[in-house]
């Protein structure tokens, strides 16, 4: 069974500046696709504590997959690659491929008037610069930071720039189609009760809980509709509906 989880790194998200759509966004992703979310993690663009939460990640056996997003760009603070090769016990190497790619982006915008000089940055080269070994590089239609994929201990480890526009591009291009096609989406059904009272629906979910241990009963009062929103989910369509139906026929008037 796949799981996943996925650690946001940014000083902006942490310090409350920027909300992380980017985690919510992939949350709904992968659950539709099959790979379920285990936790989402918020950390600050400090190498140590990107390499402690790589280690985390790595050493927790439930989870199959990791997802990191931001901190690939052209500026000092950006220090996810450096410090995951330093988690992974890697060097920084120069991605040829990607580096080509920023030149050739480079004396574009030269060309088109919007940048002084056609030569590369240390910025720009920044960008290029990755751990060794990746089991792939993704291209990154839509800026320069290219993305890639790591494998250690049995797990893969999905490096994603932290713009939105990028790393839904990459997600949704490079990674879904080739890398998360081989998951089974979970059966998710809704029953809604308009004014009804949470507290009265805990006998019943603590009943389900212990007789449908491979279902999940969550309850989601919506304060503007009135409504409780009572959200089953599984992996056996078979199970969420009988689930479903004693739901139907106990909950409380
Ligand atoms: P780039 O290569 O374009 O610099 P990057 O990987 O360095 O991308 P960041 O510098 O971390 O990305 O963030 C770039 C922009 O994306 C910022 O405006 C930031 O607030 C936004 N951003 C980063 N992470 C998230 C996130 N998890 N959710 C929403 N926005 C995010």
């Amino acid at each position: 069974m796949p799981i996943s989880s996925i650690v946001a790194i940014g000083d902006e998200l942490v310090g409350g500046f920027t909300l992380d759509t980017n985690s919510h966004w992939m949350a709904e992703r992968l659950r539709l696709l099959g790979y379920p979310l285990k936790r989402v993690t918020q950390i600050r663009d400090k190498p140590r504590e990107i390499i402690d939460q790589v280690a985390r990640e790595l050493d927790d056996p439930d989870v199959t997959d990791v997802f990191l997003s931001g901190g690939l760009g052209p500026t000092p603070d950006d220090r996810t690659f450096a410090a995951l090769a330093e988690a992974l016990g890697k060097e920084l190497i120069i991605w040829e491929e990607t580096r080509a790619r920023i030149e050739r982006r480079v004396q574009r915008m030269h060309s088109m008037g919007l940048l002084e000089s056609p030569e590369l940055t240390e910025g720009n080269l920044r960008m290029a610069r990755i751990p060794a070994d990746p089991a792939h590089v993704f291209k990154n239609r839509r800026g320069m930071a290219p993305g890639a994929i790591y494998k250690a201990k049995g797990k893969r480890i999905f490096v994603m720039p932290g713009v939105p526009m990028e790393m839904k591009g990459i997600f949704t291009e490079e990674i879904e189609p080739e890398f998360l096609s081989a998951g089974s989406a979970a059966t998710v059904r809704e029953l809604r009760f308009t004014f009804a009272v949470e507290a009265r629906f805990y006998p019943l979910m603590r009943e389900l809980e212990e007789s449908y241990p491979d279902v999940s009963v969550g309850s989601y009062p919506n304060f503007e509709t009135k409504e409780l929103v009572i959200r089953v989910l599984g992996g056996d369509p078979k199970r969420v509906e009988e689930a479903l139906e004693v739901i139907r026929k106990r909950a409380p008037a």
